[in-house]
């Protein structure tokens, strides 16, 4: 029987939702809510499936006004008569540490636990309970389901997650590597394996997530075994405004210099670094590449190393994760792109795969300036470029009517 589920992803400021009509998988509706923050007007954003986008001004003072308010226009643009049409909510929560193998009902105990690991994602995980506990109240008769960024990557052997430090402090305090985005490479490597035309247990691919979080993952007939981002999600690739892996040296001398406590020095590495730091200017990817296109622009020169760091980054993450899976004995099937930069440039895919001649790999000029989901491989290709259009929301769609059962 069919049923409505909403798919929910709530920011300490921000919140999105996207309405499926399930098990269809039919997207109804989508909006989004930025900058909850009770001072001054926030931006309000919905779309009914086929319609324009509308955009609205308004005061949100906290995440139940918000969502009243999406749930009102829910309703106005006839999406559902009544809310209570709405059997499940699935929501997205970054960090289920090692307690979390799979999604779970969202229950009192569930969300002690995540509350437990506030510590592992404090941009997030705080702000992921708020969601759940606002829907709660106000659909007090849908099931509330968790959807975990990191359960995918469980599968990752120990040689891999591991860090060199005392095993005590795995031991007492999970210091870990955990990883995120696993909704995103879970469904981007199935997906790969569907346009190959593979089997998912035949199937080795590398997922480039590229968005302002970004992070890429070696994944194995269908299971994670390495990912770039660790602890947390500042590790690995330069991000937005996270430093990604850095010298941890560099930390504790700047911490002495700058006389910086450990939460200044957590906000320096995850909210003031990255391609914002880098480029000294911005950390939205269309800036930089006007900035690097553009000779006159102010930060031109800066913005051309910040870029050309980058792309090796990303590159230098695949090159390691392609020659892991050549040492387990497999071949790599695909390399796939996907997130707000991974779908929508086409000069960073090239740059990246321009970097990538060890693996043989060469992209298709034509096809690379396409979009949606696409193979961008060049003929004389040693291995398969693809482009797929990440669906988190349809993720936590599809766990949600499963544990709804
Ligand atoms: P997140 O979900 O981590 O906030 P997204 O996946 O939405 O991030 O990706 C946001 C990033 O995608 C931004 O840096 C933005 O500049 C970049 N982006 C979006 N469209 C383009 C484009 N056409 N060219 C280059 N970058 C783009």
């Amino acid at each position: 029987m069919s049923e409505k589920i909403l798919a929910v992803n709530a920011g300490s400021s921000s919140l999105k939702l996207k309405l499926f009509t399930m098990p269809e998988e039919v997207e109804l509706f989508q909006g989004a809510a930025d900058r909850i923050t009770g001072s001054g007007e926030g931006e309000f954003s919905y779309k009914k499936a086929g319609g324009e986008r509308v955009k609205l001004s308004l005061n949100m003072p906290d995440h139940e006004v918000a969502i009243g308010k999406l749930l009102e226009v829910l309703v106005e643009s006839g999406a559902v008569t009544d809310v209570e049409e709405i059997k499940g909510v699935g929501h997205r929560v970054v960090q289920g540490g090692e307690f979390f193998k799979d999604s779970a009902l969202s229950t009192p105990e569930n969300l002690e636990v995540i509350e437990s690991l506030n510590s592992l994602a404090p941009l997030h995980n705080p702000a992921n309970v708020m969601g759940v506990r606002a829907f709660s109240k106000v659909l007090p008769n849908a099931t509330q389901v968790l959807v975990f960024d990191t359960v995918f990557h469980q599968t990752m052997p120990e040689v891999n997650y591991l860090y060199p430090i005392e095993r005590k402090f795995y031991d007492e305090y999970k210091i870990r590597r955990y990883g995120a985005h696993g909704t995103s490479h879970k469904y981007v490597s199935e997906a790969a394996a569907k346009v190959l035309g593979k089997d998912l247990s035949d199937t080795s691919v590398v997922v480039a997530h590229l968005g302002n979080g970004a992070s890429i993952t070696e994944v194995v007939a269908g299971k994670s075994m390495n990912t770039s981002m660790g602890f947390t999600p500042t590790g690995g690739l330069i991000m937005g405004t996270r430093t990604g892996d850095i010298d941890p040296t560099v930390i504790t001398y700047l911490q002495k210099i700058k006389g910086l406590d450990a939460d200044g020095m957590s906000d320096l590495v995850t909210k003031q670094s990255g391609m914002l730091a880098a480029t000294g200017f911005s950390n939205d990817m269309r800036d930089v590449e006007e900035a690097v296109a553009d000779g006159k622009h102010p930060h031109h020169a800066q913005a051309v190393v910040a870029f050309d760091m980058f792309i090796k980054r990303i590159a230098d993450f695949i090159t390691l994760y392609a020659a892991d899976v050549v040492a387990g004995g497999r071949n790599v099937d695909a390399i796939s792109f996907t997130a707000g930069i991974g779908e929508n440039s086409s000069t960073v895919r090239k740059l990246v795969v321009d970097r990538l001649a060890i693996l043989g790999a060469k992209l298709d000029e034509v096809a690379n300036n396409t979009r949606g989901t696409v193979d961008i491989t060049a003929e004389n290709s040693k291995v398969k470029i693809l482009v797929i259009p990440t669906e988190e929301e349809l993720m936590i769609a599809r766990d949600t009517v499963r544990l709804r059962g």
